[in-house]
């Protein structure tokens, strides 16, 4: 048996903000997402996929962005935390794609490493994981550098089932 999720999340772009994504820093960027925790859209996105294909819920019940515990966030370690949810009730990762639409940082240099990062997040090897960057080439809120959006869709099989 398998299950389908996705995730989506979006947050403003602020100058002088760290810019982590997919749990990778990206220390040259001059601006970085604006949140409650670190602001990684990435692992939010995640976060919620593999939660909505175990139907455990979303990340706002499991990591209230009112609890003050949760400033600063490593987000990272929130799906690593909410991964561990869903493969005790029985799930490893299928695949899981990942899109960004943003125009600054450019991901492509460093898409391996946020693969990794969200793989070894999941349990699961980097060859299961895809991050692919695109710019919304002057429309929208992306394409006028105010926000990054990610777009998750993950693929979660039982882990009794052989293959
Ligand atoms: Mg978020």
């Amino acid at each position: 048996m398998a299950r389908i999720g996705q995730g989506w999340d979006r947050h403003p772009l602020a100058a002088g903000r760290p810019c982590v994504l997919g749990g990778v820093r990206f220390g040259d960027c001059p601006v970085g997402p604006v949140g409650h925790s670190d602001g990684d859209a990435v692992c939010h996105a995640a976060t919620d996929a593999v939660l909505g294909a175990a139907g455990l819920g979303d990340i706002g019940r499991l990591f209230p962005d009112t609890d003050p515990a949760y400033a600063g966030a490593d987000s990272l370690d929130l799906l690593r935390r909410a991964w561990a949810l869903v493969a005790a009730a029985g799930w490893r990762l299928g695949n899981l794609d990942c899109t960004v639409i943003t125009e600054q940082p450019r991901l492509a240099p460093r898409a391996d490493e946020m693969r990794a990062a969200l793989a070894g997040a999941l349990g699961a090897g980097p060859d299961r994981v895809a991050v692919k960057g695109t710019r919304g080439e002057g429309l929208g809120p992306e394409g006028r550098g105010e926000c990054l959006t990610a777009l998750v869709v993950v693929l979660l099989e039982r882990k009794d089932r052989a293959g």
